[in-house]
């Protein structure tokens, strides 16, 4: 299959690529990995006139590490987070994330940045993103913006970027040392994109109860969803307590059907993934090797 007919534009400076957005409007595409990008023009769902590829432009593919947070730029592969020591110091959920995603050969091409535009329901970036509230950039005609994680995602393959927009990178903050976490997913064959995947985060006091915890889910919505409002704080973890956070969260969600899963499905992949991420973060911030 063959893309309908575009202009393609390498611009070498953010400058110049938000001057073509700017300039062409909605008959624009940036591209990144290309790894949504380029299946949907071949299949003709995407058929802009006006290419705009990222991948000269400088300034958009570091990843540091400084004291509190990593800054990671939009043009930073998949597979780049998988690898980096820095960063699986710093924030090892991010890196664990990035390593589900498809096959090898597609995170070597895919990009952070194009993973956050593009928005998939199940995408793993996103969910990690919104739960770890990370910090967005986006640059436009008119400056920078920052956008939180948990505001970014509007809608199926919807945010809030505007068309002349680049995201230009994301930060998110370091895990404490303390902290467990766990990113657990379903999907049908490996390198699939998740039927339900959840993320957690949970750190003990010294009463060994929980002094904060995270948790957060795709695939049961447009956009991935914090459950922020089922509180473990205070609690002593047990397998009966991750079972009633578990119900309470599919009581809270409203997964569709579709030929991947049925919705009951979905609920019932939700509370199994839910118990497991709670168990799993909780062995980690417990010193324990959970797998
Ligand atoms: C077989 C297959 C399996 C896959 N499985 C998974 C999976 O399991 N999980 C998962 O998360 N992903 C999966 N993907 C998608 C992959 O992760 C893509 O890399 C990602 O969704 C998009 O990143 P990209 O850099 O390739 O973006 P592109 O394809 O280049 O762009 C995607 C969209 O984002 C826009 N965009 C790109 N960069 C920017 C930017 N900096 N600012 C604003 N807009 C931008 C583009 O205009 C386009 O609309 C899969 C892809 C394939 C082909």
């Amino acid at each position: 299959m063959k893309p309908s007919p575009f202009d393609y534009h390498a611009p070498t400076q953010l400058s110049e690529a938000i001057g073509l957005l700017s300039e062409l409007g909605d008959e624009a595409k940036l591209l990144s990995g290309g790894q949504s990008l380029v299946p949907l023009m071949n299949m003709r769902l995407a058929r802009p006139e006006h290419v705009v590829d990222l991948n000269r432009v400088t300034g958009l593919s570091d990843l540091s590490v400084d004291q509190d947070r990593v800054r990671v730029g939009a043009m930073v592969r998949h597979r780049q987070l998988e690898r980096s020591a820095e960063l699986v110091a710093a924030n090892p959920l991010v890196a664990a994330a990035a390593s589900l995603i498809a096959h090898f050969q597609i995170r070597e091409r895919g990009t952070i940045g194009g993973s956050l535009a593009h928005a998939d329901p199940s995408a793993e970036l996103p969910l990690v993103a919104c739960l770890l509230d990370a910090d967005i950039e986006a640059q436009g005609p008119s400056g920078v913006r920052r956008l939180t994680g948990s505001e970014f995602f509007t809608s199926v393959f919807t945010t809030q970027l505007d068309e002349s927009e680049v995201l230009t990178g994301v930060a998110f903050r370091h895990l404490d040392p303390a902290e467990g976490w766990a990113f657990e997913e379903v999907a049908r064959r490996h390198g699939d994109f998740a039927i339900v995947a959840t993320a957690a985060t949970t750190l003990f006091g010294e009463d060994g109860r929980y002094a904060a915890a995270g948790l957060a889910i795709a695939g049961v919505g447009a956009v991935p969803q914090r459950l922020d409002a089922i509180s473990l704080v205070g609690e002593l973890p047990s397998d009966r307590l991750w079972r009633s956070v578990a119900a309470e969260a599919s009581s809270r969600i409203s997964p569709q059907g579709d030929i991947h899963a049925t919705a009951e499905d979905r609920h019932d992949l939700a509370r199994t993934l839910i118990i497991r991420s709670l168990s799993r973060a909780t062995q980690r911030a417990k010193g324990g090797d959970p797998r």
